[in-house]
């Protein structure tokens, strides 16, 4: 669960609120050994929405049978595939990385124990996702006119799985902040020790 910004003041919450995540330049590159880490948390994502979208025709298209071999993302993914990870289909690769992106943006400019943090991450990788050249879910092209244009599947098929990446995502880096803070307690006391020891 992301934290609340308790110990945030309410004037830098109100600055941060007007900062617009599209004036942020998009200069994150992921270098290879991230976008491996990419697709292999995409697995995950594609994994837990499975079970939780309603809609057979989006689910079909988080996965994918066969894996490019040649395509080197899926290197981590493959050679842990043995404990039956999902190999998340191109698309669900392509919305994670473009959310990794928009996470290290943000990160820049305000913490991601902000209350927003998530919510801004979802809507800027939403945003990009949804006005490349390339489209996103080709193949679910067609069933967006199954339904009603307000309830465009592959919309909210990238909201979703923006989303949930997020959320693994904060859920590390929150295990990583506590870490960093237990890690300087513990210099903190080592060093009271050192000193006590002098005396
Ligand atoms: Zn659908």
């Amino acid at each position: 669960m992301p934290r609340t910004c308790s110990l945030i003041p309410l004037k830098a919450n109100e600055a941060y609120a007007n900062t617009s995540y599209s004036d942020i330049p998009d200069i994150i590159q992921l270098t290879p050994y991230v976008e491996n880490a990419v697709a292999y948390i995409a697995g995950y994502v594609a994994k837990t929405l499975l079970k939780r979208l309603d809609c057979s025709t989006c689910a079909a298209a988080l996965t994918q049978q066969n894996t490019d071999h040649t395509d080197n993302v899926y290197h981590l993914t493959e050679t842990k595939n043995r404990g039956g990870l999902t190999t998340p289909s191109q698309s669900t690769v392509a919305v994670c990385s473009e959310a990794e992106k928009c996470f290290r943006r943000m990160k820049a400019v305000q913490p991601p124990s902000c209350e927003k943090f998530a919510d801004t991450v979802m809507l800027c990788t939403t945003e990009d996702v949804m006005s490349r050249q390339k489209p996103i879910f080709a193949e679910l092209h067609d069933h967006m006119f199954d339904t009603e244009p307000e309830n465009n599947h592959i919309i909210h098929l990238v909201k979703a799985v923006a989303q949930e990446y997020t959320r693994i995502r904060l859920y590390h880096w929150g295990k990583e902040y506590t870490s960093s803070i237990s890690e300087s307690k513990i210099r903190k006391n080592l060093s009271k020790l050192i000193l006590f020891k002098h005396q």
